[in-house]
């Protein structure tokens, strides 16, 4: 349908409205947190008290989604709007990989800083520093900052990738010039030691791969010397990020403000402060769980102490669906017991089924969204098109290809609809799925054969049942729709 002109009209006050009032915006991304996780989905071997809170007191979407069933590529559309498997690059990142989003391209924060809006994203980052590589001893830019971020202290890359440092801004902080970083893909000495030669000294051992440079017990992917003093502990990362959160916070109290709180929690390895040890009875999975929602309550609290709490939107979402090995011994299939980090649905991490990509999605903004539960489709890679919205910032014509302005549907306004259809992707765009109301098609390629199966989610939750051959009709539409929607591939922003 075609809007109207009075419904544009009506449209563009209901932005004013909002745009006026400047909400400050807090949007809280999990790191491979489960649709089933979370005890307000219905998790019971584990309690997540503050996440329910924040459920309870705004919108839990029954059909929330991240774009891409890994990390760097729902990372990649959060911020851009724009589907990953345009861009080239965009698969899970390494350690020295170039800042894959390049300045000038429009993120939800450069829209919001139209609007007057200052920005931090504080956590993991994965989406590569520098061109065209990261200057580890130098300035580490292109960055945040270069697309529209105000501050960052990040984790460079992701925790089972080196280095373990954090980066302020531009540099690397409390890094001694006197012990340069060095950071690479290949051995640096015969001698180093490496997760394979020093197996026995790990205090969290590997499963597969990630038996490279060892710090703090723990060996990684990837290799790197120097920078003792800047190195953190894995066990204390969560704890810092709230902390700057909260000073962050404490300092733009009289602006409106979007912090981006990228927790790296429950990603491998799942190394928690030690009051989470044993806490949750299913290993430090479990343990990781109850450390996010610990920091969910730090950052609701924060917004509470400065009575902001009726002028804050949170957004809690994640990057991708559950995982248990991914990598290190950390008992999270043996103490999983009756726990499903999926909840009802199929797959989970680098999977196009629902479990990949259909995770926790809460909105709260007190005194404006009416509590409730929604089915309506939401996804990450909305947020863009809904905060520019929000904010009465204007989107260039030629960035967010793919955002989607759902703001009602977010702020959960009755009768207001989310997407209509969705693309879901895996890590290198080659597998997808595509959600059309109750219908998913999920298409996949394995070594070259490309294959369709067709799924009636309203009836079959788990995709167990493939009915392509009894709806070929709709199985035509939807891989039409599809391959339309890929040939579009080359478009960028
Ligand atoms: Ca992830």
């Amino acid at each position: 349908m075609k809007p109207t002109t009075l419904m544009l009209a009506s449209m563009a006050a209901f932005s004013l409205l909002y745009a006026e009032e400047k909400p400050n915006i807090v949007i809280i991304m999990a790191d491979d947190l489960g649709w089933g996780d979370i005890s307000c989905s219905g998790a019971t071997s584990l309690k997540t008290p503050h996440i329910d809170q924040l459920a309870a007191e705004g919108v839990r979407f029954t059909s929330g989604y991240c774009s891409a069933s890994t990390c760097t590529p729902t990372r990649y559309s959060l911020l851009t709007g724009t589907y990953a498997f345009r861009a080239e690059r965009t698969g899970i990142a390494p350690p020295n990989g170039p800042a894959i989003i390049k300045p000038g391209t429009s993120t939800f924060a450069s829209l919001v800083k139209q609007s007057g809006y200052q920005s931090a994203v504080i956590g993991k980052w994965h989406l590569g520093l520098g061109d065209p590589k990261p200057d580890w001893n130098g300035e580490l830019k292109p960055g945040p900052l270069e697309i529209g971020f105000d501050h960052c202290l990040l984790l460079p890359t992701t925790n089972d990738r080196v280095p373990q440092v954090y980066v302020e801004d531009h540099r690397v902080r409390h890094l001694d010039p006197a012990d340069p970083l060095w950071v690479g893909d290949k051995i640096p000495s015969p001698d180093h030691p490496t997760g394979i030669t020093h197996r026995g000294t790990l205090k969290l051992d590997w499963s597969q791969g990630h038996n490279q440079t060892i710090h703090n017990g723990i060996s990684r992917i990837g290799f790197y010397t120097g920078g003792q003093k800047a190195r953190y502990r894995d066990e204390d990362l969560a704890d810092e990020w709230v902390n700057q959160s909260k000073k962050w916070i404490a300092s733009k109290k009289n602006t409106p403000f979007l912090l981006f709180f990228a927790a790296h929690d429950i990603h491998v390895p799942r190394m928690p402060h030690e009051r989470f040890h044993g806490k949750s009875g299913l290993g430090l999975r479990g343990d990781s769980i109850l450390q996010f929602d610990w920091c969910v309550g730090e950052l609701m609290k924060s917004i509470e102490e400065h009575k902001l709490t009726e002028k804050t939107l949170f957004i809690l979402c994640s990057d991708n669906g559950p995982v248990l090995d991914d990598g290190y011994q950390d008992q999270a299939v043996e103490k999983l017991g009756s726990h499903k980090p999926s909840g009802p649905y199929r797959g989970g991490k680098y999977s196009v089924f629902e479990g990949g990509t259909r995770t926790p999605f809460i909105t709260r903004w007190k005194g404006r969204i009416a509590p409730g539960v929604s089915d309506q489709v939401v996804c990450t890679i909305d947020l863009p098109a809904s905060l520019a919205h929000l904010t009465g910032a204007k989107i260039p014509a030629d960035a967010c290809l793919d955002s989607q302005n759902i703001l009602p549907a977010l702020l959960g306004e009755k009768n207001a609809k989310g997407r209509e259809v969705l693309l879901q992707q895996d890590n290198n765009g080659k597998s997808f799925g595509l959600r059309a109301g109750k219908w998913k098609l999920v298409r996949e390629t394995n070594k070259e054969k490309l294959s369709h199966q067709l799924f009636d989610l309203e009836k079959d939750h788990g995709e167990k049942t493939n009915v392509a051959a009894q709806f070929p009709a709709e199985r035509k539409r939807l891989v039409a729709l599809l391959d339309s929607m890929l040939k579009e591939r080359t478009r960028q922003p």
